[in-house]
């Protein structure tokens, strides 16, 4: 069916329709299925929404989990996508950010309450609400704008992450945007995919582990996340940095990104034993986990030297369990944390991360391939094959 959604934004730039705004969206109707595209139908701007005009959205591996249906609390159809970069072209009544004006090009990320103790202490990963927030609108008492399908009028789960980017035209909570950028073709691909991936492991060493010069760093798996983490090691001088995963290409690529040492861990029978010597027999001050496998944690917890930190990252499946010996922990004061976004304040650190890009030494260009968005089963294709880190959708 074709789209006029270049009619929809020009009347929604000039304030002539906020209403039933039509345009086209990649809609997951239950668990394991694809993501089609489909005509959708957005209700009104409300209260603190802004509309977005998407230029790019990137995939992220925790569209791909819920997709699964790992993630019960969510319903379908729903449209995913929680990072992206986009036009603002119509403005809630109740928004509250002033510098916030039509035809912006803004960076998204996470929305947050901003009201809860942990959001009032500047942990807005850890929001209080975040889980019900993330999981976005589903029908109009939510309060909350929300979508339908353009067929049958059902609802379709919207706002994911306060966005749903893998849309066309998409309305976000206010808290959504990280910051305005100047658009320019070079820069806003990259950038829109530091809504959570990017961020999540940046933020992860740069705000959280924070190594030094003479620490070492392990890193678990390099897709997008792995190798995110590895640059910011990088970043910050450490001295030892070891990349395992089981990809011969993802480890070149660490190498390429800052890895010092790379470590082919595929019918490996004893990683632990490899990285207590590569560390000269004192272990690992830091290691972090992309993948979220357990048998992987237990084994970077093993890696840890004493006043050691291992932090999961990689989203596992709920209910599994990992074992660790306790007197270890106590006695060589080790730290075994999980660390959600990267514990990132978004309109703060996403504005950091775009700096230390531009001044060299944060190539994150390196990781992202742009797609046109009609192509989102080959990018996801590729993505499961190894052939991409990063996978943005470029909408027009
Ligand atoms: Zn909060
Ligand atoms: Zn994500």
């Amino acid at each position: 069916m074709a789209i006029t959604h270049l009619d929809t934004v020009a009347s929604a730039v000039d304030g002539t329709t906020q209403k039933n705004i039509r345009t086209e969206a990649y809609v997951l109707e239950k668990a394991n299925d694809p993501f089609r595209l489909q005509v959708i139908v957005l209700d009104e701007v409300r209260g603190n929404e802004l509309l977005i005009e998407m230029k790019y959205s990137g995939i992220c591996h925790t569209d791909l989990i819920v997709q699964s249906g790992a993630i019960p609390a969510l319903e379908f159809p729903a449209i995913l996508g929680h990072e992206g970069a986009g036009y603002i072209r119509a403005i809630g009544s109740n928004v509250t950010r002033t510098d916030l004006t039509l035809g912006d090009f803004v960076l998204l990320s996470f929305n947050t309450c901003g009201a809860c103790k942990q959001c009032k202490r500047g942990h807005p990963a850890y929001c209080l609400n975040g889980a019900k927030l993330h999981m976005g609108a589903v029908r109009p008492e939510d309060g909350s704008s929300h979508a339908r399908l353009a067929k049958d009028g059902r609802s379709v789960r919207s706002q994911f992450f306060g966005q749903s980017t893998f849309s066309r035209m998409t309305i976000v909570q206010e808290s959504t945007v990280a910051m305005k950028y100047p658009y320019d073709p070079e820069g806003a691909a990259m950038f829109a995919a530091c809504g959570c991936e990017f961020q999540t492991e940046a933020g992860t060493v740069l705000n959280v582990l924070k190594p030094r010069e003479d620490d070492s760093v392990v890193v678990f798996g390099l897709g997008g996340v792995g190798l995110t983490a590895v640059m910011a090691a990088k970043f910050l001088g450490v001295g030892r940095i070891i990349g395992v995963d089981i990809s011969g290409e993802r480890l070149r690529v660490a190498t390429e990104l800052g890895a010092t040492e790379v470590v082919d861990s595929k019918g490996m029978p004893d990683v632990v034993k490899v990285i207590w010597g590569r560390t000269g027999g004192g272990g690992a001050d830091f290691c972090i986990d992309c993948v979220g496998n357990t048998a992987i944690i237990e084994s970077m917890i093993e890696c840890l030297a004493k006043c050691g930190t291992a932090a999961s990252v990689g989203v596992m499946p709920p209910g599994k369990t990992v074992s660790l010996d306790p007197q270890k922990h106590l006695f060589d004061n080790k730290r075994y944390i999980g660390v959600l976004e990267g514990d990132s304040n978004p309109i703060k650190f996403i504005p950091e991360l775009v700096a230390m890009q531009r001044s060299g030494k944060f190539p994150l260009k390196k990781l992202c391939t742009t797609y046109p968005w009609q192509d989102m089963e080959q990018a996801l294709t590729d993505m499961h094959a190894g052939k991409v880190i990063k996978p943005v959708l470029q909408w027009c």
